[in-house]
């Protein structure tokens, strides 16, 4: 539609999740009506995000070092683990301060429509987690939504014969949505009426 590196912008916005066409030529346009230095300050904010944050090599959270901050903390339990989908849920349940355990991201969650299978999860990181007996608890704080219940069914019936409790969020989020979108009190309440589901 248009000429050269405009295009361009526009097709590599529009590869970002939740931004369509439109959005990406809405995007493109303001750039290109900014200033130079503020367009810097964005591209500078791109190149040092892929230059310095890496993922934990023990639960798959953001880090700047081989270790995210929670792993590293000695105050933290190691165990009771939380399971979620994204390293944006670890932030919102930590915006609850009702967790004082660790983590394990797992990259998503079991979508067969998007051919989204196990086997491209994180799980047999956290099985390897779980097999020398420190942890007590595994909590299981997916989406609340098809995706999420899939995933968490599948996990409790992988884990429960381990020996591990396992326990689900409560209900009272909202359903069909991101954990993120629930706000800290009613995932802090989620939290605390977490109930056991195998183990
Ligand atoms: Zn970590």
């Amino acid at each position: 539609m248009y000429e050269g590196a405009v295009q361009d912008l526009i097709d590599e916005l529009g590869r970002l999740p939740g931004v369509g066409p439109k959005s990406a030529q809405r995007i493109a346009f303001h750039l290109l009506a900014t200033d130079a230095a503020d367009v810097r300050r964005l591209v500078d904010a791109l190149t040092e995000v892929k230059a310095r944050v890496q993922f934990c090599e023990t639960c798959g959270n953001v880090a700047e070092s081989a270790t995210c901050r929670v792993c590293a903390d000695p105050r933290r339990s190691d165990e009771v683990i939380c399971v979620v989908e994204e390293p944006k849920d670890v932030v919102a349940i930590e915006r609850t301060r009702e967790f004082r355990g660790k983590y394990h991201v797992l990259g998503g969650a079991i979508n067969p429509l998007e051919n989204v299978g196990p086997d491209d999860l994180r799980i047999s990181e956290l099985m390897a987690r779980l097999a020398d007996g420190t942890v007590t608890e595994v909590i299981i704080a997916t989406d609340p939504n098809v995706e999420g219940e899939a995933t968490a069914t599948y996990l409790s019936r992988l884990i429960g014969p381990m020996g591990v409790t396992v326990s689900r969020l409560a209900s009272g989020l909202p359903v069909g949505g991101d954990l993120e979108y629930a706000d800290e009190v009613t995932l802090g309440r989620a939290f605390e009426g977490r109930r056991v589901v195998g183990g």
